[in-house]
């Protein structure tokens, strides 16, 4: 007789995500298998290049013309990289494409001579954050981080673990309110029991499951990220847990979260800590977020707002709320019942013009409801 199947654990080391932990097994092989995409390469003939934006690590961006429509785009040209880490961005952003919120993939194409790929993009009126963030109302931070959410919940849902938030990645353009995640070149599909590299995201953002190279993180790895993002701009600290290196990105941590709960989570998920921890970790007790606030950054404040964040930042990471918990969270009541409100000119405006409504489903005040969208 064979085996009975090892049932994975439930709370404790490798235990599955909370949500979506078969979302890849449900879409199949065709979604999540990037090893057999092929790639049918466009020319870079349409586009011209005006300036460069940005220079990263495995890339170099550039703003454009799509020489076709006369519109703006963004080409990223990316550097000399494994064959298959630019099929893991191209199928993450072909399998997201539509999602809301989630940049939009438009071209993939590849210098005739030199065979370099670059991916072509929606063109977004970017304001950097550090700029961006100081403007900001209490409204705005809600309406900000609702949009994020949002992104985050799509992608998730979809079996991808973006890996790399952090305000850099999350372009937004103040006039017109448009918010969109970018940078999906670290993502990666989500199978349970299965081992994830835990060098993926920048330092300020890093999970503590990343500092205590814990492989079987989740999902709840992006919510840290948002954590940290959120307290930045809430208390106007930037970065919330500045660490000198990944070792001290952790003291930093534990200097506010607590050591005593830090030792509880990496016992609680069977985790070895690094020996090079003994001597940096200290003793510390766990900090009241109430303590970072000051003159400047009472405008942000509520209780609301200092709840959600100490359910983002905990180390367990299934205790973390997930991106639609988060959105359900009383903080958003208000953003909540405005996008409700805006669905709903939307389907008004678009029934005028004689459009057919068909009904989906989406997060409103009371979890799931039923709402009556437009086709496209
Ligand atoms: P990345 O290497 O993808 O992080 O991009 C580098 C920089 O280019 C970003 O920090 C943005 O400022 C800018 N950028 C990337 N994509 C876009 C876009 N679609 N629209 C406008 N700016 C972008």
């Amino acid at each position: 007789m064979p085996a009975p199947p090892t049932p994975l654990p439930q709370d404790g080391y490798g235990s599955p995500s909370r949500i979506y932990a078969d979302a890849n097994q449900k879409l199949g092989a065709e979604w999540y298998d990037y090893d057999q995409l092929t790639i049918a390469w466009g020319t870079q003939d349409q586009y011209e290049i005006t300036k460069r934006l940005g220079r990263g690590k495995y890339s170099e961006v550039f703003e454009g013309i799509d020489t076709a429509n006369d519109k703006f785009v963004v080409v990223k040209v990316l550097k000399p990289i494994k064959k298959k880490k630019v099929k893991r961005e191209l199928k993450v952003l072909m399998n997201l494409r539509g999602g809301e919120n989630i940049i939009e993939l438009l071209d993939v194409v590849r210098d005739p001579q030199s065979k370099t790929p670059a991916i072509v993009f929606e063109h977004v009126n970017n304001l950097d954050s550090k700029i961006l963030y100081p403007k900001f109302t209490d409204g705005d931070v809600r309406y900000y981080m609702y949009e994020l959410l949002k992104a985050l919940d799509f992608c998730h849902s979809k079996g991808i673990v973006h890996r790399d938030v952090k305000p850099l990645n999350i372009l937004f353009d103040y006039g017109t309110s448009k918010l969109r995640l970018i940078d999906w070149g670290l993502a990666e599909f989500y199978h349970p029991g299965v081992e994830l590299n835990v060098r993926v995201a920048s330092r300020y953002y890093k999970g503590p499951e990343l500092l205590v190279e814990y492989t079987h993180y989740d999902y709840s790895l992006d919510l840290w990220s948002v954590g940290c993002t959120f307290g930045s701009m809430i208390f106007k600290k930037d970065p919330l847990f500045r660490g000198q290196d990944n070792y001290d990105q952790l003291v930093k941590i534990a200097k506010v979260l607590g050591t005593d709960e830090l030792y509880a989570y990496v016992d609680k998920y069977e985790i070895h800590l690094d020996p090079e921890y003994d001597s940096l970790l200290g003793t510390h007790t766990k900090k009241s977020w109430s303590r970072f606030i000051a003159s400047d950054n009472q405008r942000y404040m509520s209780n609301e707002a200092i709840d959600l964040l100490d359910r983002l930042l905990r180390y367990d990471h299934r205790e973390r709320l997930t991106a639609q918990e988060a959105m359900q969270h009383p903080y958003f009541e208000g953003v909540r019942r405005a996008d409700a409100q805006r669905q709903q000119e939307k389907v008004a405006a678009a029934k005028s013009n004689g459009q057919a409504p068909t009904t989906a489903t989406f997060a409103s005040e009371d979890g799931q409801v039923e709402v009556t969208v437009l086709d496209g």
